[in-house]
């Protein structure tokens, strides 16, 4: 499994910094979990969009934007017959106004699926599992599973969903955890989001081989999240748009921990 990072901001992006997206690769299957604005701006088109599942992790703006112009552009690829195959769009049912709006795209090669906690897919060689955060909307943590190796993405959470979650990437190799707060800026510790400080406690308690930091604050310093969550678990990095980790962990990840 391949990991690419398309997309680590938010509520809005700037140049070279998009709203949440990431593109897992085994095989010829891409997953895309997150459609931020400006994400889509890191895949490779038409290539990614050919056995591409799209997975919202809830309909929150900042998550699902650019799934409009990934549409279209299925549909552009699709009527130059570059693409052969629909991409399949996977979504909460919730809230059903905003589902309902993107299912009734016209110009779109796409199919949809909703998803649920039960939900449980197998794209390629990848199995997928879903668990239900607190946070809003309803959303989705997905775990990505191939082989012996595991990547989890917690999406948008409260901390009040800690042990969950926790158990949720239980000794998964990669965890991508939000970490939109610091603890500095005297946040209470329950709130729609987590503190860097917070994605480490998770990470400690799931055991995990790595903790990748996302869902930045675009005026704030990546630096401060990562030495922040180093408090309380060691091996963290910081998210950066074009990033691949490859698992087995890359060389590469360990030597950030030193940074
Ligand atoms: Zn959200
Ligand atoms: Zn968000």
């Amino acid at each position: 499994m391949k990991l690419k990072v398309l997309g680590t901001q938010s509520p809005y992006n700037t140049p070279n910094h998009h709203c949440p997206g990431f593109l897992i690769t085994e095989g010829q299957t891409n997953i895309m979990l997150d459609c931020g604005s400006g994400s889509h701006s890191v895949l490779n088109f038409p290539h990614d969009l050919q056995n591409l599942s799209v997975i919202l992790s809830h309909l929150h703006r900042d998550h699902y934007n650019d799934i409009y112009n990934l549409q279209y552009a299925s549909f552009v690829f699709h009527n130059q017959k570059r693409i052969e195959r629909p991409i399949s769009i996977y979504m909460p049912k919730t809230p059903s106004r905003i589902s309902t709006d993107i299912m009734s795209e016209k110009d779109s090669f796409a199919r949809y699926r909703f998803i649920n906690e039960k939900t449980s897919l197998k794209l390629g060689k990848m199995h997928l599992y879903f668990c239900q955060t607190d946070h809003p909307v309803e959303t989705y943590a997905i775990k990505v599973c191939s082989g012996d190796k595991t990547i989890v993405y917690t999406s948008d959470t409260s901390f009040s969903a800690k042990s969950k979650l926790a158990e949720f990437a239980q000794g998964a190799d990669l965890l991508i955890c939000e970490s939109s707060l610091l603890k500095e800026h005297g946040f209470p510790e329950i709130n729609s989001h987590l503190t860097a400080y917070q994605a480490g406690v998770i990470a400690k308690e799931a055991q995990v081989k790595g903790l990748l930091l996302t869902h930045f604050w675009p005026e704030e310093s990546v630096q401060k999240y990562v030495l922040e969550a180093k408090k309380i678990f060691p091996h963290v990095a910081s998210a950066k748009e074009g990033q691949i980790i490859d698992l087995p962990m890359a060389k590469e990840f360990r030597k950030e921990d030193m940074r």
